[in-house]
């Protein structure tokens, strides 16, 4: 009876308004985004193209666009247009960070590990992963709190410690429950893709409650059970050698992160890569940058890439050790200056990590999927780069974000691509707005319709 009534209902207005459509009363788009180069490695564009967006979904990608079917036009000529950026190495949450792997049993509550979710828009980043910040313990805190509140969209890897990384308690094999942790995943497998070990016993002897491949093993026990994969932030030692962990432990599809950390025989003495590297890449293991702090050498980057080896995905393990000096931009610019080129930049980070956590919808600008879009800015000169050890590399390349569109809202617009001048602002600006009253009409997450 009710769809009857429907189809009835719709035949009556369609007899009764025959002339009127909504082509002429209202924009066909909400957003268009005109003379980009749209670079989109899931859908093989590498070309100029305008990208129309209709009720927060991507509603076209298309040469020549008529301007007058949106409702706001962008001028994005002379800019990249790519889907919005994927890190899957980044760090929410609150708290104080133990920071106990580097002195283990010394407890120093000083830093809180996480920084806003939200941060990452301001580098062209719409999705982030949280990597392990949190556990089957603490996530729901981190849920509330931060990933049900973010305009990012955030996903995570479970840590295998209950307790998470925040408080003191990553060396405790107690912590380390392979069922509670694959329980928590499938609670939340909308929001959790993985699980994350790290940090566990990298200086200390060996003893009955610290034996070599505890976190390691419990972690893969876990990621077994719920069926995601592990990404491994790990430190070789003599029984615990990283050839083993590669070519042995990690399973296919499982991610390496932190790749090009100091800690890793990545470049041989002979100045030739590590032969491991390809032998588990062909096994499905998985790389990926999580420059991070402590995680990036140039010495080990640069004559990898010079041999052929790229990770297959860029991430920043941004946290508050480091955000002043590392973004996902930054972290692409250091590859682009290297070499490596624009075009499998982005295909690293975007439609690579989204299949690495099995996200397929994400990371690209299909019809039909989440508007989520990155406007990058390409830029000739003179800059520079720092790795992790206070080492230098000069570049004349440099990659930064112009504008972030997410889920089709304009986030984050600093230079005011999509604002109007402020002469021609509309009436309302130049008067003093009343307590309450929202900001007309260039908020840079609103369409203003002029
Ligand atoms: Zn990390």
């Amino acid at each position: 009876m009710k769809i009857s009534f429907a189809i009835i209902a719709a035949l009556a207005i369609v007899v009764a308004f025959p002339v009127i459509t909504f082509a002429q009363t209202s924009p066909r788009y909400d957003l268009l985004l005109k003379g980009g180069h749209v670079i989109d490695p899931a859908n093989h564009i590498d070309d100029v193209r305008d990208v129309a967006v209709f009720q927060g979904k991507i509603a076209a990608v298309e040469k020549d666009i008529p301007a007058d079917q949106a409702g706001k036009v962008v001028d994005v000529s002379k800019l990249y247009v790519t889907p919005g950026l994927i890190d899957i190495h980044y760090h929410i949450g609150h708290g104080g960070a133990p920071l106990d792997w580097f002195t283990p049993g010394a407890r120093v509550h000083a830093l809180p590990l996480g920084i806003p979710a939200d941060m990452a828009l301001q580098a062209g980043v719409t999705t982030i992963v949280d990597a392990g910040t949190a556990g089957a313990d603490t996530f729901l805190q981190e849920k509330e709190e931060v990933i049900d509140r973010s305009r990012v969209r955030v996903l995570a890897f479970l840590n295998i410690v209950s307790n998470g990384m925040q408080g003191g308690l990553e060396q405790s094999l107690d912590e380390m429950d392979p069922k509670l942790c694959a329980a928590t995943i499938t609670r939340y497998r909308d929001i959790i893709v993985g699980v994350k070990t790290a940090h566990y016993w990298t200086a200390l002897p060996w003893d009955a409650e610290h034996i070599p491949w505890a976190a390691v093993d419990r972690a893969i026990e876990c990621a077994t059970l719920a069926n995601v994969p592990v990404m491994y932030d790990f430190w070789p030692r003599p029984d615990r050698t990283y050839e083993d962990l590669i070519l042995k432990k990690m399973r296919p599809g499982d991610i390496h992160t932190h790749v090009f950390a100091q800690q890793f025989p990545i470049i041989l003495p002979d100045g030739k890569i590590n032969p491991a590297l390809a032998e588990a890449h062909a096994r499905g293991v998985i790389f990926d940058v999580g420059h991070g702090s402590g995680s990036f050498w140039f010495r080990n980057a640069v004559p990898a890439q010079k041999q052929g080896f790229i990770p297959d995905s860029i991430s920043t393990d941004l946290h508050t050790g480091n955000f002043n000096v590392v973004s996902m931009t930054d972290v692409m610019s250091k590859f682009l200056a290297m070499g490596v080129p624009l075009d499998d930049i982005i295909r690293r980070s975007t439609v690579n990590p989204a299949a690495e956590i099995h996200r397929p919808e994400l990371g690209t600008l299909s019809v039909g999927k989440e508007a989520d879009i990155a406007v990058l800015d390409l830029m000739k000169g003179h800059f520079s780069y720092i790795d992790c050890g206070v080492a230098r590399m000069d570049g004349n390349v440099k990659l930064e974000a112009r504008m972030t569109v997410r889920a089709g809202r304009i986030s984050y617009d600093p230079g005011g691509l999509s604002m109007v001048e402020w002469e021609k602002a509309r009436p309302q600006y130049f008067n003093v707005l009343d307590k309450g009253e929202a900001l007309p009409p260039a908020r840079a997450d609103d369409f203003p319709r002029d």
